[in-house]
């Protein structure tokens, strides 16, 4: 499709929401509802569709593509439809004393159009979970799906053809091209999840028409294994959070910081978890492969960034990649500075706690962190010194899937948040209302008022 039609195509489909939107606007919540229970049937409906296509995209197996994406939106719609009455009543606020005789009061409204572009590990996941925020607070949404995991692509835009009409829900397809068309259009507001790089290019097309952004990024994400750790199921825990999704997922453990005193002993707990977990990888259908060959080159390359103590062996044909277990791995290397986002673990040692708050100190704030320690004093150590997203003590990966707490970065790994009610104000703007009373007329505040700057004195301190 040439440029131009790109173009027309969009700027149809965002005039037709506005003019959607500030017709019949999509405000009453029982009508909110109502799309996101169409959403739930269609997504109950096509779900053999959406797992064949995670399969052929990625390798999903039916219980991954369940746990890590269609399970957690179903949830998500039960979840916010039974609270939405709740959230988006106008809520009362006091009135101070220099306000006497009115009231005041907040209204959540929605934005107005919202653009969501998705990334490709969890693609299904990511471009419908902002959705759900979108609609529950009252906006029109444009979705662009990942042009890297094509057949989700199009089962996404069959659904949202299924539930929607195109002035409530529309899907672009494409690339970068469209989504730079995108970009450059008059919308409200713009959720954007993926890498750290196009997140700047994002804020900055936003920043030319003050749109508002969330920003959900990547980064490096570390592991602290801390000498006094359950060792057994830190090493349990962290194989899943780092292999799950062939360590694709933007949470997952990025390096290991084991302390010294118990990394031989760890090193061999967490092999016997992969090996349990992840066995056979070459043949193992649960096991995903790597999105594109670019990645699949890219994580080899990170191979000769230390000494491979498990692991790294790999297929191109096929696109996999073996969990991988590197030691010796030097801090400059680009296994150190760069998202690693596949199967590949480096492991650093540390002496004492604070050296290894030191090494994530001196990186940019990461989205999540993960430390396994029984010792409150260092559980308390760590997530008091350290910025991070969100993350867990003695597990990984769960917090994300949890509707009570918000998800989101800091610093480079993104701006905003959203899930359970944090997707609902994310997507709405608060308004304040101050309905002021017309039986009396304080005068203190008209510059004829005689003792005015007196009583201002008195009241304003
Ligand atoms: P990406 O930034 O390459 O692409 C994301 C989206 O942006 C895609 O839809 C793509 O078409 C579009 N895009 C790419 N280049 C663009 C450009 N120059 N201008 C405008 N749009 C552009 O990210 P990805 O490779 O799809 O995903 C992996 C990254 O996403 C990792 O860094 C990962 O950590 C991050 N991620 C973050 C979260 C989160 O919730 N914080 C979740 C998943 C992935």
């Amino acid at each position: 499709m040439s440029i131009e039609s790109i173009e027309r195509n969009i700027q149809r489909l965002i005039q037709k929401q506005n003019e959607f939107f500030f017709t019949k606007q999509p405000k009453s919540v029982d009508y909110r509802i109502q799309l996101l229970y169409r959403l739930r049937a269609v997504l109950i409906e096509n779900e053999q569709q959406i797992m064949n296509a995670l399969q052929k995209d990625l390798n999903k197996s039916e219980f991954e593509a369940y746990a890590t994406e269609v399970g957690i939106l179903l949830k998500e719609i039960s979840f916010i439809t039974k609270r939405l009455k709740n959230w988006a009543k106008p809520q009362r606020s006091k009135t101070p004393v220099t306000h006497v005789g009115s009231s005041s009061y907040v209204i959540p409204e929605p934005y107005g159009v919202v653009l969501i572009i998705a990334p490709w590990n969890y693609p299904f996941l990511l471009a419908f979970s902002p959705l759900i925020g979108a609609i529950a607070a009252g906006n029109t949404a444009i979705v662009k799906p990942s042009e890297l995991t094509p057949n989700v692509s199009s089962v996404i835009q069959s659904l949202v053809e299924q539930a929607f009409e195109e002035e409530q829900v529309a899907v672009v397809q494409g690339g970068i091209k469209e989504s730079q068309v995108l970009l450059q259009q008059r919308v409200d507001y713009i959720f954007f999840t993926g890498s750290v790089a196009v997140g700047k290019v994002v804020m900055s097309e936003a920043a030319k028409k003050l749109i508002p952004v969330t920003l959900e990024l990547g980064g490096k994400s570390p592991c602290i294994v801390h000498q006094d750790a359950n060792l057994d199921l830190a090493a349990k825990r962290i194989a899943f959070g780092k292999f799950t999704n062939a360590g694709q997922t933007c949470i997952a453990p990025d390096y290991l910081l084991v302390q010294s005193s118990v990394k031989e002993a760890f090193i061999e707990k967490l092999t016997a978890s992969i090996k349990e977990l992840y066995e056979d990888v070459f043949h193992n259908p649960n096991y995903v492969k790597i999105v594109n060959e670019r990645h699949f080159d890219r994580l080899v390359s990170y191979l000769d960034d230390g000494l491979i103590i498990f692991g790294g062996q790999s297929d191109k044909e096929k696109r996999i990649i073996e969990p991988t277990i590197l030691d010796q791995v030097d801090m400059n290397s680009p296994v150190m500075t760069e998202e690693i986002f596949g199967p590949i673990f480096p492991i650093i040692e540390f002496q004492d706690i604070n050296e290894s708050i030191c090494i994530i100190q001196q990186k940019e704030k990461p989205l999540a962190l993960y430390l396994f320690s029984e010792n409150e004093a260092v559980q308390k150590e760590v997530t008091t010194k350290l910025s991070f997203g969100g993350g867990c003590i003695n597990d990984t990966l769960m917090h994300i899937a949890t509707p009570y707490l918000p998800f989101g970065g800091v610093g480079e790994s993104g701006i905003g948040s959203y899930h359970g009610e944090y997707s609902f104000s994310t997507f709405s703007h608060y308004k304040s209302v101050l309905k002021q009373t017309t039986k009396v007329d304080l005068p203190f505040r008209y510059p004829t008022f005689k003792h005015g700057l007196t009583l201002l004195k008195k009241l304003l301190k």
